[in-house]
């Protein structure tokens, strides 16, 4: 193949596609249905939570669970607490976490991973814009 050719082609092929553009968007995310009873504290969405903002359950639950200094579970679709949380303060802690450990800071792209190296650190992974934010570890 000609190597102009191949250029002029390449160059073609760019002209397609669509601008390449930093997504901005929020995730929509449904507030955490709450619900105290006794002395536990039920998120009912818990999983469905989780799965919009692409975390584990397990990573979401223990930070809940630190900040709350609590002991919990997650049960299918249902994250437990064992002790009394106000559903405006587990509200306020997923707003935290998503602020911290789910969008970019760079970009503010909530397309992102998040990973725990050598155990005593935690970076966000940037997909949309590659930046690489040391976060604090929990
Ligand atoms: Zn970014």
């Amino acid at each position: 193949m000609n190597l102009l050719n191949y250029d002029t082609l390449l160059e073609r092929a760019y002209d397609l596609l669509p601008p390449r553009k930093v997504r901005k968007e929020r995730l929509e995310v449904d507030p955490p249905e709450v619900v105290v009873a006794g002395k536990r504290t039920f998120i009912m969405n818990f999983r469905q939570i989780c799965e919009i903002l692409n975390r584990d359950q397990r990573i979401v639950l223990r930070y809940l669970l630190r900040e709350l200094g609590a002991a919990g579970n997650a049960e299918g679709d249902v994250a437990v607490i064992y002790g009394v949380a106000a559903p405006k303060i587990i509200k306020e802690l997923m707003d935290m976490f998503m602020k911290n450990y789910v969008y970019c800071p760079v970009c503010g792209s909530p397309d992102t991973i998040l990973k725990r190296e050598e155990r005593k650190f935690m970076n966000l992974k940037c997909m949309a814009c590659g930046a690489l934010t040391p976060v604090k570890p929990f």
